[in-house]
């Protein structure tokens, strides 16, 4: 297949790293903003053929899939910029962390859209971050979209609902996936959001306000003791709090009614265990804790 991929960072550098390196005979091209990013994306082999220009792009015209890497913010406007230049056959998909704000708006400005999600990632972003294998045994959810029909091209009555999703294009996308080790599922735009809102997005928002909470004590001495003695328990909880601020922000900015959902009920779980603690309810704080241990499994066990 011809491969392009827009936005030349962790994201997309991976799963060019991935694409080349199988024996499938992919031609797989890159477009980045910048020139260094363009270069480090060949040297690496990530790609075959980069530039920050489409026009210098070899085949650009037989490309079958364009998967868009680039952040959220710059997804709609690569897909207006690069449909012009690709033939109507050619299947676009991303690889947004939400799904609702991008994907009705991409299937308008071209039929053949695909939304997709690969759940994987590192604490670094660029193209020199990028690295083989990164989807390997990660779930990547794909989101299809139903169009309305052209109800006059499939002779139907004018105003009959009906939908349609290209199962085609989705099918390609699969595959793209899955032949990089990626598990595939697939829901709604909007089922996506609400699920990751609860176990991405909501998760980074308490472990940001994990660390904020540490730094309100007032008392200089106690503050840097708590610093030297954070260990381990620590280090996990406030890992997703201390990650890249921008990614966090447009997470919420992005999905902000599912994640509102989610704070409010973490908000609730949190004045339950406020008003045990202030009634001394020692043994429901037990009770809810066992419950916690043990639908922990159903989140993380036999993941890795
Ligand atoms: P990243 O490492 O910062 O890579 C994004 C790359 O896009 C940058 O290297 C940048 O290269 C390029 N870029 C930025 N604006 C561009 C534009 N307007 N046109 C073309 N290229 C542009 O970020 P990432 O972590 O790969 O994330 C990319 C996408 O993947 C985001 O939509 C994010 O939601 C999604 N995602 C991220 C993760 C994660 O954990 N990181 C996981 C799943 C999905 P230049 O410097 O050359 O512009």
């Amino acid at each position: 297949m011809n491969i392009g991929i827009i936005g030349l960072g962790l994201i997309g550098g991976s799963l060019g790293l991935d694409l080349l390196a199988q024996k499938q005979n992919h031609y797989v091209w890159g477009i980045s903003r910048h020139q260094d990013t363009c270069k480090q994306a060949v040297l690496m082999g990530a790609v075959e053929a980069a530039s920050q220009d489409p026009d210098m792009i070899p085949y650009l015209k037989q490309t079958d899939l364009v998967v868009i890497c680039t952040p959220i913010p710059a997804i709609l406007p690569a897909i207006a910029s690069i449909s012009p230049l690709l033939s109507p056959q050619a299947i676009i998909t991303d690889v947004g962390s939400v799904k609702s704000a991008i994907v009705a708006s991409a299937s308008q400005k071209w039929a053949r859209f695909v939304g997709a999600h690969p759940m994987a990632g590192t604490a670094f972003q660029g193209i020199t971050a990028a690295e083989r294998n990164l989807f390997q045994q990660r779930p990547c959810v794909i989101t299809p979209f139903s169009s309305p029909v052209d109800t006059q091209a499939v002779n139907l009555e004018p105003n009959s609902k009906s939908n349609t999703i290209d199962r085609e294009a989705v099918e390609i996308v699969r595959s793209l996936w899955q032949s990089v080790g990626a598990i595939v599922h697939e829901c709604s735009p909007e089922a996506h959001d609400q699920a990751v809102a609860w176990i991405s997005h909501l998760p980074v928002m308490v472990s940001a306000s994990l660390i904020a909470a540490c730094q309100q004590e007032e008392d200089v001495a106690i503050a840097e003791l708590a610093q030297k003695l954070a260990s381990s328990g620590f280090r996990d909880t406030s890992r997703v709090g201390g990650g890249n601020p921008e990614l966090g922000r447009l997470m919420a900015e992005y999905n902000r009614p599912a994640l509102l959902k989610s704070l409010r009920a973490y908000q609730n779980s949190l004045q339950v265990l406020i008003d045990q603690v202030e009634s001394e309810q020692w043994q429901g704080i037990e009770n809810v804790l066992k419950i916690t241990q043990s639908d922990r499994r159903s989140f993380v066990d036999g993941k890795g």
